[in-house]
């Protein structure tokens, strides 16, 4: 990330830790992104990874990459791996920072004992119903659990044996004693641990006892000293919880602070269904370019930038806050426009034979790369008597605001000559199949002489040249604003969310495009080869986004 982006922009979090480094309670701030292994990263995910890294970064401290892995069950390497991927994608480096919940569990098990030598927790031995009729509601209070009064030598004794796995799964617990009759129900008694005869990816099979997030997570925060440990607003009643441990263990206090998770239209973000997406093959996998995920976006071709821009676009606060998804489709777009290479496609051909033009005359034209930066250079773009354009910039009767090619009109195809169209010519069902044109062969870069105007400028691709390329036109994968409302989110799902377009030609030059590197189709969109699906003989191109925000003006809105 570049030094002068600063990614967070300002918000109340930065105001709280620039009172905390001002009142010298702390030197350094250190913060962590703490993701569970159990799926990819997704788009709200990339909100808390750019606050976190980019607080410490504003603040010249650190964040620490921290694997809460506390569920073995759910839990897999593929996901640390492909988390670490896309953190670093994104721009962001915890340099030796890089930790795991599992590498504490000898002292979250200590903490543990230390809870039970001070009378503070307790082997619990009701079943998970009991324990939940027990738990009361929340206008009711609580009942004690029978076993909460066993002697701190009984505790010491069953907790040592349930770590030494003589009990089956689901026949003991060890609990807090806090307050059964509390009105925020974390404090009734909540479980520190819980027996799991599981092998976890880090850990194989030395447990059999896991700590529940709850008790892992407030005190790895502790281990690591971290200065401010900054969530999303459902920790909020977590918090006096937290706070009791710290306090019961007399350790490090870290500083939470929460904040309001990311919301998307037209998208859904719970790691439950976005698995279920996959395996049941509503999308190609956990990369499919439709999906939120990080690994999703980038194989569509959307640029690490655009993703930190639109992060420190929407801001951080406390109100629950629902983003239109158009403003991270602008976010690609700005940065797109600004950043990538221009090529001419055309996706839905039409022939043109230009008849003034000699048979076998081949010319190399001159075009930038970027109209706007010369010093990205140019390209080389073939000139030949047989070329295409898009069938919708032709209309046989003109509409009145059509400034296009018709009978006996003129267009400037882009970066060469002004041509005229004399003939139509069709196929036996009344189809146009080509068109018969002729070039005004002192336009090349010139203004007609006799000071006649041409309004329209179309691409083009010249047709013994052209590349064949296929296009994957990608749209939004949900048709409604929150697929989450209504009886099951599946039923929303966009039919029209992946068009596929075989016969496209493009410019010569894009045989050399790289997988994943985004190009601008003039007055199309933004596309890219597809790292996965352009394995054939004919490259794969994923439309990035199109050039303009076109979604409510289709859904006739
Ligand atoms: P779950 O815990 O239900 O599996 P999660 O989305 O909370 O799902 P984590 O791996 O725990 O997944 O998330 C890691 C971090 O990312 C957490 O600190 C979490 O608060 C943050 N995070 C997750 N989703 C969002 C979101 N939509 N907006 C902002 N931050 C998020
Ligand atoms: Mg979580």
């Amino acid at each position: 990330m570049s030094s002068e982006e600063s990614s967070t922009g300002a918000n109340f979090i930065k105001t709280l830790i620039q009172e905390d480094l001002e009142s010298g309670k702390h030197k350094t701030i250190v913060t962590r992104f703490p993701p569970e292994p159990n799926g990819y990263l997704h788009i709200g995910h990339a909100k808390a990874i750019c606050l976190n890294f980019g607080l410490a970064s504003d603040f010249n401290g650190r964040c620490h990459l921290r694997f809460d892995d506390t569920n073995p069950i759910k839990e897999e390497d593929e996901y640390v791996n492909a988390i670490r991927e896309d953190v670093s994608w994104l721009g962001f480096d915890w340099g030796e920072h890089l930790y795991y919940t599992s590498s504490y569990f000898e002292q979250l098990y200590r903490y543990a004992l230390q809870l039970i030598e001070k009378g503070k927790a307790y082997v619990c031995s009701l079943t998970t119903e009991q324990m939940r009729e027990y738990r009361g509601t929340l206008t009711e209070p609580g009942r004690l659990s029978p076993y909460r009064d066993r002697t701190v030598e009984e505790n010491r004794d069953l907790f040592g044996r349930m770590r030494a796995g003589e009990f089956p799964d689901g026949t003991h617990v060890l609990r807090a004693k806090i307050d059964m009759a509390a009105g925020n129900l974390n404090l009734r008694d909540p479980i520190l641990y819980r027996i799991l005869h599981a092998s976890h990816h880090r850990t194989g099979d030395e447990w059999s006892i896991y700590p529940m997030y709850d008790f892992a997570h407030g005190q790895s925060d502790s281990i690591e000293a971290v200065t401010h440990s900054i969530c999303t607003l459902e920790f909020e009643d977590h918090r006096p919880l937290y706070d009791w441990f710290i306090r019961e263990l007399g350790i490090f206090a870290p500083r939470q602070i929460e904040f309001a998770r990311l919301n998307l239209s037209y998208t859904v973000m719970s790691k439950r269904k976005l698995l279920q997406l996959v395996q049941e093959k509503y999308v190609s996998g956990w990369d499919d370019p439709r999906m939120p995920t990080l690994v999703g976006m980038r194989r569509r071709g959307y640029p690490a930038a655009a993703i930190r821009k639109f992060c420190e676009r929407i801001g951080v606060g406390k109100g629950a806050s629902w983003i239109d998804l158009a403003v991270l489709e602008d976010c690609v777009r700005e940065e797109l426009n600004e950043t990538a290479p221009r090529a001419m496609a055309v996706i839905h051909p039409l022939k043109v034979v230009l008849t003034n033009y000699p048979q076998e005359q081949v010319e190399e034209l001159t075009a930038a790369v970027h109209p706007q930066k010369p010093e990205m250079g140019s390209r080389t773009i073939y000139f030949s008597r047989q070329f295409y354009i898009e069938r919708d910039d032709f209309m046989e009767e003109p509409s009145k605001k059509f400034f296009r090619l018709g009978p006996g009109r003129e267009v400037r195809l882009r970066n060469a000559y002004i041509i005229r169209c004399d003939e139509v010519v069709k196929n036996a069902a009344g189809e146009i199949i080509e068109l018969q044109c002729s070039a005004d062969l002192a336009t090349l870069g010139a203004n007609p002489t006799d000071g006649r105007k041409v309004k329209g400028t179309i691409h083009w691709v010249s047709a013994p040249h052209a590349l064949s390329i296929e296009i994957l036109q990608y749209d939004r994968l949900f048709s409604v604003e929150n697929p989450d409302k209504g009886e099951d989110y599946r039923q929303n799902l966009n039919p029209g969310s992946l068009q596929k377009i075989e016969n496209v030609y493009a410019e010569a030059s894009l045989v050399n495009a790289l997988p994943g590197v985004p190009y601008q189709f003039e007055r199309t969109g933004y596309f890219c080869v597809d790292p996965v699906d352009s394995c054939g003989s004919k490259p794969v191109f994923n439309r990035i986004v199109t050039l303009r925000d076109s979604w409510a003006k289709e859904q006739g809105k």
